[in-house]
């Protein structure tokens, strides 16, 4: 197998027992709901990728648990992102680039979208920046990518429900591998 492809799905396995924030589920459970969510809505094997993918940066540094709790933005989707495009195309790193922003775009334009924020995604919100300010709404709204960072972002606020059975991380890596650049 290609070893990039082991050592995703060993950081998977392996690395993401952790708790996911303040919520019930770990990090491997949480990035195999939100894969599993954008499988079912066939949304293809980039979205897959970046769902399955998209904290990586939560596994690939060492600030602990939830270091949102102790006032520290831990920048993950930035760290995620230096890491992935090494191995992947902008499909894949673009959504998880903007998958804090994308956070910040919703609390802006869905006046409902904040209520329906978990506790976790409540309090890294303020240090991330709250809400968007107009400007930048129209800034990301006219980037790249924008619509399919929003569509992750909807599946990270959903994939933390406790018990939830999903398939395990080998049955996203033929996905992954599909995503591979070159
Ligand atoms: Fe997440």
């Amino acid at each position: 197998m290609n070893p990039i492809l082991t050592e995703i799905q060993e950081l998977l396995e392996g690395r993401a027992e952790g708790r996911y924030g303040l919520s019930l589920i770990n990090q491997q459970q949480h990035a195999l709901q939100a894969a599993w969510l954008a499988e079912r809505e066939a949304r293809g094997d980039a979205m897959v990728t970046a769902a399955l993918l998209h904290d990586i940066g939560h596994l690939v540094h060492d600030l602990g648990e939830n270091p949102a709790d102790e006032g520290v933005d831990d920048m993950h989707e930035a760290l995620g992102h230096a890491w992935l495009i090494q191995h992947f195309g902008p499909d894949v790193t673009e959504p998880v680039r903007l998958h804090v922003a994308a956070k910040r775009y919703l609390c802006a334009v869905e006046p409902d979208y904040f209520a329906k924020l978990s506790p976790d995604s409540v309090k890294s919100l303020a240090l991330q920046g709250g809400p968007m300010s107009a400007d930048e709404v129209a800034d990301f709204e006219a980037g790249g990518h924008s619509a399919a960072a929003v569509q992750l972002r909807r599946y990270d606020e959903q994939a933390k429900v406790k018990g939830l059975q999903t398939p395990p991380v080998a049955h996203f890596m033929p996905a992954v591998e599909r995503s591979l650049l070159g």
